[in-house]
């Protein structure tokens, strides 16, 4: 049984409110414990792509900046590089995405650094006993953080069915290739038009895979082992790989890079869940959402399967379905949870816990 905090909260709460709320359910889950003097704290967060108007409120986020520096800690704000097109693929335009929602030095006391280095190749290897690896790539700056804080805007998704804890820790604490694997990206292949000749792809290839044809890349598929370095590196957005896992098998590859993220931090991660702007698809799509339904608070505990159940249950209890369905009425079965707690990152029983505001 894991014990979960939870305060009912709404996105139009002032700013003040909404930060009281957050500080009072870290209060409430003893994360000070968390924090030792001199610590580096990685605080990942979804920055949000330009576009999406749903992203994480960093207003949730300020106080407990503050908390942890009071604890003697030195919090950073941290995220990795998405897969596809994005105007966060490298560390400097992520940076500037972060500042411009509100993430900045300025606005929350922290800097952001992106915790995968400058194009997403900053990785640490972790192991790890799952169906799919034996192996995960941990984003090098989280990796060396002596402790994690991780608040996880919840959404909806149409590939993992929810993007929760789990997913934010999965997905977003990994690095680029890590992402590759977990979708089982085939071979990458070039945007003709929008290759530029520059060879960077032909000179950084381990396997010798790429060539020059007529001034555009070219990758052969009989040499190339898929590593996806040639995807992160090209500055263009010139070449993309096939995502090959969907549904429940992306599910599990991603806990078990998850529960790789959550081994190196050796009992040293504490999870937040907001439940606010419960929208379809997670703060990297670059596009306006309604929320799905309405928002319910912030949750908080040290174990992020139990985390991710309280608000599904909430979900369901008020609404009669889960997220994933209102979102995705064909979507995948999630089993993500399960299979989580099988590899013992958490249970699947929850006590709840509601935190009141005085
Ligand atoms: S790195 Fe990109 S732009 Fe440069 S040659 Fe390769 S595909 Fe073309
Ligand atoms: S995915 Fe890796 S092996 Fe394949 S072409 Fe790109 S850099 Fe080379």
């Amino acid at each position: 049984m894991s014990t979960v905090h939870w305060v009912s909260a709404r996105r139009e709460d002032a700013p003040a409110l909404l930060e009281a709320k957050a500080l009072a359910l870290w209060d409430a889950a003893g994360f000070s414990t968390l924090i030792q003097p001199n610590d580096l704290v990685a605080v990942k967060v979804t920055v949000g792509e330009p576009g999406n108007r749903t992203y994480l409120t960093p207003h949730v986020v300020k106080g407990l900046i503050r908390e942890i520096s009071l604890g003697g800690g030195r919090p950073f704000l941290t995220d990795t590089a998405p897969l596809g097109e994005s105007a966060r693929a490298n560390a400097a335009s992520h940076a500037l995405v972060a500042h411009r929602h509100g993430f900045g030095l300025g606005a929350l006391g922290a800097p952001f650094v992106a915790a995968d280095g400058l194009s997403g190749l900053s990785e640490v290897a972790v192991p790890v006993r799952g169906r799919h690896f034996q192996e995960v790539r941990v984003a090098a700056a989280i990796h060396e953080a002596d402790a994690l804080l991780v608040v996880a805007h919840v959404t909806a998704h149409l590939g993992a069915g929810l993007s929760g804890v789990l997913k934010h820790l999965g997905m977003g604490c990994v690095s680029r290739r890590s992402k590759l694997l977990i979708h089982r990206a085939g071979t990458p292949s070039v945007v003709a038009a929008r290759c530029v000749g520059c060879e960077v792809c032909v000179s950084s290839c381990p396997r010798s895979a790429v060539e020059m044809v007529d001034g555009r890349a070219w990758i052969d598929p009989e040499r190339c082992g898929s590593c996806g370095d040639c995807v992160s590196l090209c500055r263009q957005g010139a070449i993309s790989a096939p995502w090959e896992a969907h549904g429940e098998e992306l599910q599990e590859r991603m806990v078990e890079h998850a529960a790789g993220v959550v081994a190196a931090k050796r009992g040293r991660a504490a999870f937040i869940g907001v439940a606010l702007d419960l929208v379809a698809e997670c703060d990297c799509a670059g596009k306006r959402m309604m929320p799905l339904v309405e928002d319910i608070g912030l949750f908080a505990g040290w174990d992020p399967v139990a985390v991710d159940l309280a608000i599904q249950r909430m979900v369901r209890q008020r609404t009669g379905d889960t997220l994933e369905r209102w979102a995705h009425r064909a979507g995948p079965a999630l089993v993500q949870h399960r299979y989580a707690s099988s590899l013992g990152m958490g249970s699947e029983e929850v006590e709840l816990v509601e935190v009141a505001m005085r």
